[in-house]
């Protein structure tokens, strides 16, 4: 289906059927919509509505007077969602670290992600964004859930991001990674710069905060219960690395005898829309934490929709049995599976 054209947009009506006008109409599509593909397909647009989706030639008939778009017989279909990005790592795309590869986990952090964090400035950060939002335009993803970390220039890191954003928008969530991993200061920093931004974001539909969190081994108790203080003041959610190696893992069984799921819980994090990345060395009982936790947390306290509760981004090949994770979570989930090559 295709023929090297994407054009992407976003469902905001359930039923195209109740249609009143339309301003423009994309004709000669090929269209994946949720529940169905439609050959020569056409899409109405009112405003910024989705207001109908048929075949060509019946909604050309019926809109005589709309604006033509003629999608030549490419691929239509709702933008894609990126739920786990650092837009910073457009800096390590063809870089050579030199000497042996990294082996594991905490290598691949020592000798090329925390190198490469400290080294940005705010300049760095404003274009690491940009180059990586050209690409989701080109590529059809309208929706970006960003991790960043910038230690040596925390305080407005995401506001220059969002301006990036500006000149690209892109519907985005932002959050700082919090880490005790550069000391106590820039931790502060890091739980400021989240609250400062969840602050200032909270109406908006194309731009929202999330509460960033490194992960569970460069987190101490005392810096994690002054994050939760603020996620649960603001109402907000976490996006946070968990269980990405078995290193993350180790330790919290180690440190704190329990899964970092289970830690996530004795601080009461699991609150709706809470993205747990990766989770690739959590056991089935983590498994039923996201699950249950997430879900009671979530509708007893903000009344929400059972689809809106814990998103768990699974990536990587180091989960074996992703099937089975699916089924015991039994949550929307987000999955992104890397393939071995
Ligand atoms: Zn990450």
């Amino acid at each position: 289906m295709g023929q090297g054209k994407t054009f992407s947009f976003t469902f905001l009506r359930d039923q195209f059927s109740t249609a009143t006008s339309c301003m423009l109409l994309i004709t000669n599509a090929n269209i994946l919509a949720p529940d169905q593909i439609i050959k020569n397909g056409a899409v109405c647009i009112d405003g910024n509505i989705i207001s109908e989706i048929g075949s060509s030639t019946a909604l050309e008939k019926k809109y005589p007077k709309a604006r033509r778009l003629d999608a030549q017989g490419g691929l239509c279909m709702p933008g894609l969602a990126n739920c786990h990005m650092h837009f910073y790592s457009t800096f390590a795309r063809g870089m050579n670290l030199g000497g042996v590869p990294p082996k594991n986990f905490k290598e691949i952090l020592k000798r090329l992600w925390w190198r490469l964090d400290k080294a940005l400035t705010k300049e760095d950060v404003y274009y690491s964004a940009m180059v990586p939002l050209i690409e989701c335009v080109r590529s059809g993803t309208t929706c970006v859930i960003d991790h960043h970390a910038s230690p040596l220039c925390v305080l407005g890191s995401l506001n220059t991001i969002k301006g990036a954003l500006s000149k690209i928008p892109v519907r985005a969530s932002l959050c700082y990674e919090v880490s005790d991993r550069d000391g106590a200061e820039i931790a502060r920093q890091g739980i400021e710069e989240n609250a400062q931004f969840i602050k200032g974001h909270g109406g908006s539909h194309m731009l929202q905060g999330l509460f960033g969190l490194h992960a569970s081994f460069t987190l101490s108790d005392r810096t994690l219960k002054r994050c939760a203080a603020v996620v649960h003041d603001f109402k907000t959610s976490i996006h946070v690395h968990t269980a990405e190696g078995v290193a993350d893992a180790d330790h919290c069984r180690q440190n704190h005898s329990c899964g970092v799921v289970e830690r996530w819980r004795q601080f009461n994090l699991l609150g709706p829309r809470a993205i747990l990345a990766h989770c690739i060395h959590i056991d089935h009982k983590e498994m039923q934490i996201i699950k249950y936790a997430g879900l009671k947390k979530a509708q007893r306290l903000h009344k929400i929709k059972k689809d809106e509760t814990v998103v768990v981004l699974i990536t990587g090949t180091g989960l074996k049995d992703i099937p089975t994770a699916m089924k015991a979570i039994t949550i929307p989930a987000a999955v992104e599976v890397k393939i071995k090559r």
